[in-house]
Formats: C-alpha cells, sequence, structure tokens
C-alpha cells in the first residue's frame, strides 16, 4: 500500500506515494539536497498513511486473517464433535 508522500510547501510539490516512512525519508533528505542545497524547507511535511487503513503490512494482515479463519475453523470443529 503506497501511503507516504512527503510535501514541500516553498517548492509546492509532493512527492510520489511510497510504501514505507523509511523511503519517503530518503526522498525528504534527497530533495532536501538537491532543491535546498542541504537546509530544511519551512512547511516541508510527511503525509502518513489515511487514518482507516489497518495497521501491519498486508502480510501481517494476512497472517492474522489466516489465525482468526483457523482459530473459527477449530471452534467449530470442537462444538460438532
Ligand atoms: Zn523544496
Amino acid at each position: 500500500m503506497s501511503s507516504y508522500r512527503y510535501r514541500c510547501e516553498q517548492c509546492r510539490t509532493t512527492s510520489p506515494p511510497m510504501p514505507t516512512r523509511r523511503e519517503v525519508e530518503v526522498e525528504r533528505d534527497r530533495h532536501r539536497a538537491l532543491a535546498h542545497a542541504g537546509h530544511i524547507p519551512d512547511g516541508e511535511e510527511i503525509k502518513g498513511p489515511p487514518a482507516n487503513e489497518p495497521p501491519g503490512t498486508p502480510l501481517q494482515r494476512a497472517i492474522v486473517t489466516a489465525i482468526v479463519i483457523t482459530i473459527f475453523v477449530i471452534a467449530t470443529w470442537v462444538r460438532l464433535a
């Protein structure tokens, strides 16, 4: 899920979406170095994922979903046995 963006108010630009905060921080450092000679522009901001996005990576969410389904199947099986 691409959800992090770097916004520079001075240049009025926003980076393409980045999948991780680490990657968008690298992009921020690159922008500071190239566009502002290493200075920190006023009003810059890292926009995080939307609040309604569930936490964790897709793999983590898949594992949690698999565990929940397994528990449900076991519970059903125990009731039927
Ligand atoms: Zn800038």
